[in-house]
């Protein structure tokens, strides 16, 4: 154990302007949050001075981990020009091309400023295209703050409905009923259920809304069928499909849609596409995106933003996805499968009835034998939560920094070394829960 005086003096001056000491909840840790000082690459230095291997990169945002070179000296030549124009830039649409030449199916795109904003624009997009008020969603996955993505994921269980019928549910209270009555909640992974709650919905479903590995459930991949499923319904009845690509977009060259071999009429994007800074974007087919078009008539979805596609996330983010090319994303999910197997590997030598999900460039480790399968067998009792926040806590300890819920998400700064490291003090950490499990 270090000496974390600084980190804690820093909290307590937090919690007297910031509610909670924060202002996203992320940050926050137990006893009290560390505070960052500086990152390099593959590591983050704390206020302290103790270094640490970034597994979280501000939860997947950072795909070539912290201050990369290239990115630095574009965004510092783009400083000196001036941040934020009440003009367009051509940046912006030299990174609008580059982006859709990664994919046929992002035919049109629009920046914003965060996932939130993307997913939110993408269901107000399918309800102007549709002139239909309703949009699906699956339990339990994060989506952001917009009232609708954020219904269904509340962290108790007393009013989630039967199984079979997830009540929409409110997560911030005072969210207005009739609007959690336009949200329309399916079980993950569940065909046959989930086709029968949109059948029940079918005339007033502007979209589903889907991620194809949601973090909240688990960092489980959404199945093949349940995927087609869901293009062949909103396809038949009229309907849109959103992909949420916020985190997945780093799985293949053109997202994880590519996965499936299925093309979403909208993905909503984020995170890394914005090379560490604040950013998200809507993607989509040529004629849905017609609606945010002003140019003949008012525009069926008026969208703007102050600081939507300021040349400095334009810059940055172009920067830091050209480096993320076809060999990169390969290299990097390699690197997953190296961390998953040799992770499995641990568990085996722990001998602990723990396990790990996943896919591409991100894991997950469940303290359980077995993944949860849904949203449901994701959840956590008090005691299972407290015995994770002590293993994540090791790890932190033993010089990694992993999401809270057990999740890590590689960056292209990583080597195998990194993952060799990384796998030793898993170990360590399993072995000293080993007793409580
Ligand atoms: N969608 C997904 C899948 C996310 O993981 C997140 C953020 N964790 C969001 C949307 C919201 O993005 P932001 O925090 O940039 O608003």
């Amino acid at each position: 154990h270090t000496d974390v005086s600084k980190s804690a003096a820093l909290f307590e001056r937090a919690k007297s302007i910031l509610p909670g000491g924060c202002s996203r909840n992320t940050i926050l840790r137990k006893p009290h949050p560390i505070y960052a000082e500086r990152g390099q690459g593959c590591y983050v230095y704390d206020v302290e001075g103790v270094r640490r291997v970034d597994f979280a990169n501000n939860i997947a945002s950072l795909i070539h981990g912290h201050a990369h070179p290239a990115i630095v000296a574009a965004v510092s030549e783009q400083l000196q020009k001036g941040t934020a124009f009440t003009l367009g830039t051509e940046v912006e649409i030299d990174y609008a091309e580059y982006i859709r030449s990664r994919n046929p199916a992002f035919e049109r795109i629009r920046f914003v400023n965060s996932g939130t904003e993307a997913v939110m624009a993408s269901l107000k997009a399918a309800r102007a295209f549709t002139r239909r008020p309703k949009i699906a969603k699956v339990e339990g996955a994060y989506h952001g703050l917009y009232d609708y993505a954020e219904a269904s994921q509340t962290a108790k269980p007393d009013n989630w409905g039967q199984p079979e019928r997830p009540s929409s549910v409110a997560v911030s209270r005072g969210t207005p009923q009739r609007l959690l009555d336009d949200v329309v909640v399916i079980p993950f992974n569940d065909v046959q259920r989930a086709l029968e709650i949109l059948d029940e919905h079918r005339d007033h479903l502007a979209c589903v809304l889907v991620d194809v590995l949601p973090h909240r459930i688990g960092v489980i991949p959404a199945a093949e069928d349940f995927v087609q499923a869901l293009r062949r319904w909103t396809e038949q009845n009229g309907a849109l499909l959103i992909f949420d690509e916020v985190i997945t977009f780093r799985s293949k060259f053109g997202g994880a849609q590519q996965w499936y071999d299925v093309q979403p009429d909208i993905t909503a994007l984020g995170k890394m596409i914005g090379g560490g800074f604040p950013v998200g974007a809507i993607a989509g087919s040529a004629d849905v995106m017609e609606v945010l078009n002003p140019l003949n008539g008012p525009a069926l979805f008026p969208l703007s933003g102050t600081f939507s596609a300021n040349p400095i996330t334009m810059i940055a983010g172009h920067t830091a996805m050209q480096l993320y090319d076809r060999e990169a994303v390969d290299r990097l999910n390699a690197l997953g499968d190296r961390a998953r197997s040799s992770i499995g590997e641990a568990i085996k030598i722990a001998d602990v009835p723990v396990c790990v999900s996943g896919r591409g460039s991100m894991f997950r480790i469940h303290l359980s034998a077995d993944a949860p399968e849904n949203y449901r067998q994701a959840y956590l009792s008090a005691e299972k939560a407290a015995l994770l926040s002590a293993f994540v806590g090791y790890l932190f300890d033993g010089g990694l920094l992993m999401v809270e819920t057990g999740t890590g998400f590689l960056s292209t700064a990583m080597s195998e070394q990194d993952i060799d490291d990384m796998t030793a003090v898993v170990l360590g950490a399993l072995r000293k829960i080993k007793p409580y499990l």
